[in-house]
Formats: structure tokens, C-alpha cells, sequence
């Protein structure tokens, strides 16, 4: 890895934090599902509010899980020592990049190679 150890330490702090924060929502996001579900005596109407609500918040679920991932992942490079490298082609990632997506495992070359389908994405893939 590139960049210095301060820098890293203040990256792997905000990561820890998010993996907590991501954990506690969708904990969260599971429990109201329940409740919602739980919930019998309604009306069509009624239902149907709440299966749309419901559904919210099982896809709120599924994004956090993908994001939580991506937080482990960037974790796990942090151990590895390979943190801030890009996992497609291994060049540095942008500090500032860096600082807007900590968890990110790509360049911006990649990112935009991804997006546009010339390569697969091999986090999304896994
Ligand atoms: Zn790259």
C-alpha cells in the first residue's frame, strides 16, 4: 500500500464505524419486517401499504448487506496490507476517491470500465 499509516489508521476507523452502524440498521430493518409482518388483523388497503412497506425495507436490507460487504472486504484488504490498491489492476486508488468512498475496491478507470461493461466485476460476481 501507498499511502501512510495515519492516513490508513483514519480510513480503517471510519470503516469499523460504518460496519457497526451497517450491522445495528439492518438489524433494525430486520425486527420492523417482522413487526410488519406480524401485524394481522388489516384490511386490503391496509395490506397493501403494508406489503410496499415491507418490501422497502427488505431492499433496504439487501443494499445494506451489499454495502456491509464491501466495508468487510475493504477490511479484510486493510489486514492483508493491500488497502487503496485497486483489486482489478492493482494501481493506487485516489486518496480523494479514497475520502468519499473509503470501502471502495477500484480505481476510477475500473469503476468506469465496470459501469460500462468492458470488464466484469468480480466483487458483484463472487
Ligand atoms: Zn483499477
Amino acid at each position: 500500500m501507498v499511502h501512510n499509516p495515519e492516513t490508513i489508521k483514519r480510513f480503517e476507523e471510519s470503516l469499523r464505524r460504518q460496519e457497526r452502524q451497517l450491522e445495528q440498521s439492518m438489524l433494525s430493518a430486520v425486527e420492523q419486517g417482522r413487526e410488519v409482518a406480524a401485524d394481522a388483523a388489516l384490511d386490503a388497503a391496509d395490506q397493501a401499504v403494508q406489503s410496499y412497506q415491507k418490501e422497502m425495507l427488505f431492499s433496504q436490507g439487501t443494499s445494506g448487506h451489499e454495502q456491509l460487504s464491501l466495508v468487510r472486504l475493504a477490511l479484510k484488504r486493510l489486514d492483508e496490507g493491500t488497502y487503496g490498491d485497486c483489486i482489478h489492476c492493482g494501481k493506487t486508488i485516489g486518496l480523494k476517491r479514497l475520502e468519499a468512498l473509503p470501502w471502495t475496491p477500484y480505481c476510477i478507470d475500473c469503476r468506469e470500465k465496470i459501469e460500462n461493461g468492458e470488464i466484469e466485476d468480480p466483487v458483484r460476481a463472487a
